[in-house]
């Protein structure tokens, strides 16, 4: 089952896709992570993307389409995949139709006041990318991984005025994808106007969603 999960920074994409990944036994890969965790190693795709994924605009679509072609054609892939922040614009859901055409899209929706109270309170771990959070998800000491101990920080594109600017970009580049896929019968809307403690209820419609497609 090939997933694409479609929706705003912040709105949860990352932590369902986690969840569904474990669930259906398939991996959750996320663009983002990739990009990040080139910066973090500084590579040289890191040092490509390091100041456009650190001023919240998007990495040009040539690239990101050759990252995630090579990325699904990986062994662990080859049953079906939880896509997370990819494709964000028509030219790159046009390019993975080519490679590897979804067999459902989810598109998950939050206000915009939702988005903002979760990603400002976010903290990521410097030394393994492990995520937390200032309320939903508590490392056991503060500041500290719980995993590697390494040290927590803000990313800088979760600073308020880069999510702003990050939401721009999405609401002006991603938007047309959703025009895009709407016809699709394997396109699905999901609610995930919920705070991070109901999340079963955005997984459950996630589920739903799933068990309508092969
Ligand atoms: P995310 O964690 O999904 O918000 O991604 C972090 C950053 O990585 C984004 O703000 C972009 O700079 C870059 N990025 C991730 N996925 C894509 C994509 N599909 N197209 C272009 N840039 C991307």
């Amino acid at each position: 089952m090939r997933i694409v999960l479609l929706g705003a920074p912040g709105v949860g994409k990352g932590t369902i896709a986690s969840l569904l990944s474990k669930k259906y036994g398939l991996p959750h890969i996320s663009t983002g992570d990739i990009f990040k965790g080139a910066i973090r190693k500084g590579d040289e795709l890191g040092l490509r993307v390091k100041s456009i994924v650190e001023s919240g605009n998007l990495v040009p679509d040539e690239l990101v389409n050759q990252v995630v072609r090579k990325r699904l054609l990986q062994e662990d892939a080859s049953k079906g995949f939880f896509l997370d922040g990819y494709p964000r614009t028509v030219e790159q859901a046009n390019a993975m139709d080519k490679f590897s055409k979804p067999d459902a899209i989810l598109n998950l929706n939050a206000d915009r006041k939702t988005i903002i109270k979760r990603l400002s309170g976010r903290r990521v771990c410097t030394g393994c990318g492990a995520i937390y959070h200032i309320r939903y998800s508590q490392p056991k000491k503060e500041g500290i991984c719980d995993s590697c101990k390494g040290k927590l920080i803000k990313r800088k594109d979760d600073d308020e005025s880069v999510i702003a600017n990050r939401l721009d970009v999405y609401e002006n580049q991603t938007k047309p994808l959703i025009e895009f896929y709407n016809k699709r019968k394997s396109y699905f809307e999901i609610d995930s106007n919920y705070e991070m403690e109901d999340i079963d209820r955005i997984t459950k419609q996630c589920e739903d969603a799933l068990s309508k497609v092969k």
